[in-house]
């Protein structure tokens, strides 16, 4: 358990320095086996890796653990048969995906001994990603309603789903739990989740060994397909082309599709148009940035699936100082408990400013000026306006917003955010807060402007 924890840290730590496609491709299924100041041995999943880990990253992998405070003087890697995090293979699996769907250049030398595609649905589905354990609040929870409603009634309603948002806010976690979710409904459902940088690395071999047919009838085959971060097809044509007519495929045989990105497909650079059309045509979720308080409740959750309850002041702190990134949120925790855990000491607020105070995240603190300041910029309103008499429609949304980020971001009480904004009675502060509330699911401009303004508060 102990090492567990710490080697999740280091994960996210090395998650954040290296490449997608190379921490797919040699992090993510190792796991720490021991750790000693003298020897540690990390568990890999084949000979290949171990080679590759031990020649291109092992020191990384040695500063990382310094840098959580534990160094060691000797790393080695050991090939383990197993992970305990299974995936549900319908069938047997017979590439190793790791050595496949690898993009480093050296991987290519063990790729020409495979000998094409054959693989099973469902091989990217990772069961720890359910419905179940994703937290719903503010920011995320039309995405999540529409995921629910398509675990239950796959192809009918939103097709193609198109999830997009920023990084680390759960758009992967999100969009796999639809899968698992169905596989568990419908046993012999046959569910692809591919990212697409794996898509476009199986084209290209699939070129190369001739082996386009079986590509594509393999992908058009399925019952849904989840593509995650489409935006990586920008200017790559020929796998536009194949991704486009595979979409009509299943589009027509009413196979559902479901699609995620970080940005909307009207922002993704040079991709076909009628592909870019083709992905407005079911339902466009943009995702947000969870607020504070969703924020403070994955925390909580994720603690307590380590059987540690953290104090409210640890969680509002980690909350507070990373604010935008779900996934460096839960580095953090990670960090903290696995240092307490190695100390045997129950995490506090001190030991979680000094571990996060030593990391690349610093402490943010937003005064009320400064959120009001940014609804300014953002609106092009003056401030004076806003803290003004004026009941202009272009007036009073700005100022609305300014109460909510004010609740949101600080929760100050109405009297003191009615007291910020200048206003007499604490009710104008229930009602407009209670107004942005309600339009944040029906108005994508104020969405929009409320994550933007975000951005900015945390740049
Ligand atoms: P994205 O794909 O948007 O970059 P991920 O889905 O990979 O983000 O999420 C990053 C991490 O944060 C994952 O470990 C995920 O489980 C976690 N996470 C994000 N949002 C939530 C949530 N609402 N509830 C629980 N965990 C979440
Ligand atoms: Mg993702």
């Amino acid at each position: 358990m102990q090492t567990d924890g710490l080697w999740k840290a280091v994960l996210g730590e090395i998650e954040l320095s290296v490449s997608k496609g190379s921490f797919l491709t040699w992090f993510k299924n190792t796991d720490l086996l021991r750790y000693d100041q003298d020897l540690t041995i990390v568990g890999v999943q084949n000979v290949f890796i171990q080679q590759q880990l031990e020649k291109k990253f092992k020191d990384l992998i040695n500063e990382t653990l310094t840098k959580k405070g534990y160094p060691s003087k000797k790393i080695e890697f050991k090939i383990i048969t197993s992970k305990s995090t299974k995936m549900i293979y319908d069938e047997p699996v017979i590439l190793e995906d790791v050595a496949v769907f690898a993009n480093d250049e050296e991987a290519e030398v063990e790729k020409v001994n495979l000998n094409g595609l054959s693989h099973s649905y469902r091989q990217g589905l990772n069961e720890k990603y359910t419905l179940d354990n994703f937290v719903v609040g503010a920011g995320n929870e039309l995405a999540f309603a529409a995921c629910q409603s398509i675990a239950q009634n796959p192809g009918t309603k939103y097709n193609p789903l198109f999830i997009y948002g920023g990084v680390g806010i759960g758009k992967t976690h999100l969009i796999q739990a639809v899968g698992n979710a169905l596989a568990v409904n419908n046993p012999s459902i046959r569910i692809l989740y591919i990212s697409t940088e794996q898509f476009v690395q199986e084209f290209v071999d699939a070129l190369r060994f001739r082996k386009t047919a079986d590509f594509a009838s393999y992908y058009r085959s399925c019952d849904v397909l989840i593509v995650d971060d489409i935006q990586f097809i920008a200017g790559k044509e020929k796998i536009q082309e194949e991704f486009f007519h595979t979409f009509n495929a299943l589009h027509q045989a009413n196979k559902q599709i479901i699609i995620s990105s970080d940005k909307p497909p009207k922002d993704i650079p040079t991709i076909e148009e009628r592909l870019r059309s083709r992905f407005t045509w079911g339902m466009s979720i943009d995702m947000q940035t969870p607020d504070f308080e969703t924020r403070c409740a994955i925390i909580k959750t994720k603690a307590l699936n380590h059987s540690v309850d953290l104090p409210d002041e640890v969680v509002e702190y980690l909350s507070n100082n990373i604010p935008t990134n779900i996934r460096e949120l839960e580095g953090a925790l990670n960090h903290l408990l696995a240092f307490c855990e190695m100390r045997a000491v129950d995490p506090n607020i001190g030991i979680a400013t000094s571990l996060l105070g030593s990391s690349k995240v610093r402490p943010k603190h937003l005064s009320a000026k400064q959120i009001i300041d940014k609804v300014s910029k953002y609106y092009q309103v003056p401030v004076e306006d806003i803290l003004g008499p004026k009941r202009d429609k272009d007036i009073v949304v700005p100022r609305q917003v300014a109460m909510y980020i004010l609740r949101s971001e600080l929760h100050l009480s109405f009297p003191k955010i009615a007291k910020e904004l200048s206003r007499k009675d604490h009710t104008t502060a229930i009602h407009s807060i209670d107004k942005i509330e309600k339009q944040f699911h029906l108005d994508s401009d104020i969405r929009e402007a409320i994550s933007a303004i975000k951005e900015r508060l945390y740049a």
